[in-house]
């Protein structure tokens, strides 16, 4: 069942607006995604659609279940690290809103079996 509120929406704005950055500015994309950064990107909001948090949801950074299969997580971390810093220029409002949503405490994933979510790493 896909999250889809105004947090979860929120999420995947910067998320989507991260990897922008960066494709733009390491790959060079002019609009579209290279390939590469589109599988990421495709990835990370299918991730985002299965959220066990929810609305509750602390930024992914912060989160304590680590939903990312390894290489997706290492390319990320990569992404983030790299448009992280830039975003309060580019995406202002949304990286403010960024550094609140990871204050947040991570919560509890009401609905989400501790089995689904073993299953879920592994997919
Ligand atoms: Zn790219």
């Amino acid at each position: 069942m896909p999250t889809n509120g105004p947090r979860i929406r929120r999420e995947k704005r910067t998320v989507a607006a991260m990897i922008e950055l960066y494709c733009h500015d390491e790959h060079g994309s002019q609009g579209d995604l290279c390939a590469e950064c589109q599988t990421l990107h495709d990835y990370a909001m299918q991730r985002l659609d299965r959220c066990p948090f929810g609305e509750e949801k602390t930024t992914c950074a912060n989160c304590a279940i680590h939903c990312y299969k390894p290489a997706m997580r290492e390319r990320v971390r990569v992404v983030m690290r790299t448009a992280g810093p830039r975003m309060i220029w580019r995406h202002p409002v949304l990286a403010v809103r960024h550094v609140l949503d990871g204050r947040r405490k991570a919560g509890t994933a009401k609905n989400a079996p501790p089995a689904e979510r073993a299953a879920d790493r592994t997919e």
